[in-house]
């Protein structure tokens, strides 16, 4: 056998949390690590932690981190001898790997073969069909035109579900439940499918009843070896994304692994796989998990996002897997000596709002703040951001990767509930409380998984939880600014409330339901103040202590932190954050300027299609313009009946907050 030699240096052709990660492993086993950065993310923790950093270009994506020319001359300029792509951007490119192989350097995952074999999923599809793989039933063939797919989906039988064949990350996606929606959704999948992968093509399937999302772990080598390491279940989707991810899938018998896991082996030999990579199948549970009732959806050639869940019941590096199989090794472990303990579960944590449709945010993130530890289980928390930090509008929104493991599942809910509520974040909108009342979703908790869960139940999952009792005195006393007192021995901080005693209260306007409500500050001593307001007048004594503050008072008893915010402070406390918005009245004025007849743009974006003109009269509902930002498409539509005065230009860029449409006013 020849001698194999561990690289010496690499470079992560990625940002964010998964190039942390990876460069973490890299430093443990002694190898020295590059990164790459765009012109946004220069001061990202990813750039820090490399041993070297390369500039390749400006924000946008397809400036920098897909710029694969930049992404070799990097390597090839800093001696490295590898590339790690974690996962988006190149990571499933073929092309890229032909370019990284052909300029001499090793691409750390699979060949450019196995890519193209697994890269569409139509053509994926017909592979494993003829590997003895099950997959969906639907059509995967060439036709493209509307009336041959609203045929087939008629013949597979409604719901379907239309896919781009080039898809990924959820997108290009649309279930159809009649016929007669599925021209229009066809149209917003091709569209959609067109600019994030450049290709239209879709196929059709069968849309799962029940459906289960559980995918298998799979590793090969260079020498003709393949295993497993055990199923993940990915159930908990929005917008066809995972949110909530766990290993060992509820419920699972040994009969139902034994038959996905040696499917998924039998994928990954088809192709000689070398290297990490998952076959995704979707499983049909209306009458439970059943070995004959799972089909394969599609193979991702690459470290999964979830890939945590897995290290942490096998108790094994991927990363170092993967760097040991690219270098040409032989799999580190045979499949009886691979381990499972336990159970894990990871949450992923975004920049988004829940209540809006899982809208992504942007913004910085004044306050972040993690757990180091939980009860009964371990943590591990997997971010490429900082407090300080900003989610800009160019990348992906996830802001961290929650990640616990502890001896049963019910003990590994009860870790991840308690990591969650320790978690403090603000200045941006998050998930964070959602993903914590996913976590206490009885359902959830049972084990009774579908996709469908998060949407039956949003509702009650994104129901604003009640503001603490104590939450809004201890923001006024905030905005006052006599908290800001360090606790101290000194005699004068101490005196200093006394000689308050008969001052006139501080002022404070807060912003309630967009109107300015006064309140007032005394201070009695240096933890007991007086506060007026509308309601009248409360005594309340705010003690500093470890972590924050401790609130009491008539019907308040509050442990929370608090964090300034632009115009404002936000107070945290388990897991919740309020934000209250603290303000100068004049600026308020202002504000109302911005009328209802005007819609303007939740985010910076491109107009992709505009559906009126101006002088159109449009009904409420009515579908005015598709912007997409964040990689998304958002339809607007219109608020009310109205008459359009003006309304933007298709294919241009808007900026955030600036004017989409205007109504005309009837004056
Ligand atoms: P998985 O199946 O592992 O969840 P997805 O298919 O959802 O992965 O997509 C992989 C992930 O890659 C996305 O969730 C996203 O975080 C990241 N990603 C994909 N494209 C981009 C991009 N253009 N910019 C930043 N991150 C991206
Ligand atoms: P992507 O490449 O975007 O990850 P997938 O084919 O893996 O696309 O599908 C993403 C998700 O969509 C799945 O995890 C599942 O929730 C849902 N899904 C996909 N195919 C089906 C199907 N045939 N029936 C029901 N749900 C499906
Ligand atoms: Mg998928």
């Amino acid at each position: 056998m020849p001698m194999t030699k561990m690289f010496s240096r690499i470079l992560i052709a990625n940002r964010g949390e998964i190039a942390c990660r990876v460069i973490r492993t890299a430093q443990r086993m002694g190898i020295g690590t590059v990164a790459v950065y765009s012109d946004a993310d220069a001061q990202s923790p990813h750039v820090a932690m490399a041993d070297e950093a390369v500039n390749i270009g400006p924000a946008p994506v397809t400036d920098s981190y897909l710029r694969a020319d930049h992404i070799i001359e990097a390597a090839l300029a800093t001696g490295a001898e590898a590339i790690h792509p974690g996962y988006g951007f190149l990571s499933e490119n073929p092309g890229f790997v032909d370019a990284v192989v052909k300029a001499g350097l090793v691409f750390i995952g699979p060949s450019a073969d196995s890519i193209r074999a697994m890269g569409l999923k139509d053509a994926a599809k017909r592979l494993m069909e003829k590997a003895g793989v099950p997959v969906v039933p639907g059509y995967h063939g060439e036709a493209q035109e509307l009336v041959v797919l609203a045929s087939k989906a008629r013949e597979i039988g409604y719901p379907v579900l239309i896919k781009a064949r080039a898809g990924g990350g959820g997108k290009g996606m649309r279930k159809v439940d009649n016929p007669d929606d599925f021209a229009e959704a066809l149209g917003s999948a091709r569209r959609e499918a067109k600019s994030a992968f450049g290709d239209d093509r879709v196929l059709v399937e069968k849309y799962v009843a029940k459906p289960r999302h559980i995918e298998v772990q799979v590793f090969g080598d260079n020498h003709g070896n393949a295993v497993h390491l055990y199923e993940r279940d990915c159930s908990l989707q929005r917008r066809h994304q995972k949110v909530i991810e766990e290993a060992p899938a509820p419920g699972i018998t040994a009969e139902m692994r034994a038959a996905m896991t040696s499917a998924a082996v039998k994928a990954a030999l088809a192709i000689n796989y070398s290297g990490a990579g998952t076959i995704e199948f979707i499983v049909d549970a209306s009458e439970g998990l059943k070995a004959d009732r799972f089909w394969f959806m599609e193979m991702n050639t690459r470290l999964q996002v979830e890939h945590p869940v897995t290290e942490m019941i096998t108790g094994l590096d991927l990363v170092e897997w993967q760097l040991r199989v690219a270098a040409g090794e032989k799999l580190p472990l045979t499949q009886k000596q691979i381990p499972l303990n336990g159970h894990a579960v990871e949450a992923r944590l975004y920049a988004e709002d829940p209540a809006r449709s899982f809208l992504p945010a942007i913004g910085t993130l004044h306050h972040l703040a993690f757990p180091d530890n939980v009860t009964n289980g371990d943590i591990r928390i997997e971010t490429g951001v900082r407090a300080g930090d900003t989610i800009s509008p160019f990348y992906d929104p996830m802001i961290a990767k929650v990640v616990v493991h502890a001896a049963d599942r019910t003990a590994a809910l009860a870790a991840m509930e308690s990591a969650l509520v320790q978690t403090q974040i603000a200045g941006t909108t998050t998930n964070l409380a959602f993903l914590a009342a996913l976590i206490r979703h009885e359902g959830f908790g049972s084990g009774d998984v579908d996709t469908g869960l998060i949407d039956r139940d949003l509702a009650s999952l994104v129901a604003p939880s009640a503001t603490a009792a104590g939450a809004k005195e201890l923001a006024i006393i905030a905005a006052s600014g006599l908290l800001e007192q360090p606790a101290s021995d000194d005699p004068w901080a101490t005196l200093r409330g006394y000689s308050h005693l008969s001052s006139p209260a501080y002022p404070v306007t807060l912003i309630e339901e967009e109107k300015p409500v006064r309140y007032g500050v005394a201070i009695l001593n240096n933890e007991r103040f007086v506060l007026s307001g509308p309601a009248g007048k409360i005594e309340v004594k705010v003690r500093r202590e470890a972590g924050g503050w401790h609130v009491t008072g008539k019907g308040i008893n509050l442990r929370a932190k608090t964090a300034a915010i632009p115009n404002g402070i936000a107070v945290l406390s388990k897991g919740a954050v309020s934000s209250f918005a603290v303000t100068d009245p004049f600026l308020l004025a202002e504000a109302a300027g911005n009328a209802a007849d005007r819609l303007s743009a939740p985010m910076p974006g491109l107009v992709k299609s505009v559906r009126v003109s101006a002088g159109d009269m449009v009904k409420k509902g009515q579908i005015l313009l598709v912007l997409e930002a964040m990689k998304m498409e958002h339809t607007i539509t219109a608020p009310h009946d109205g008459k359009i005065a003006e309304i933007v230009t298709e294919s241009s860029q808007v900026k955030e907050k600036s004017s989409l449409v205007r109504f005309e006013t009837n004056e």
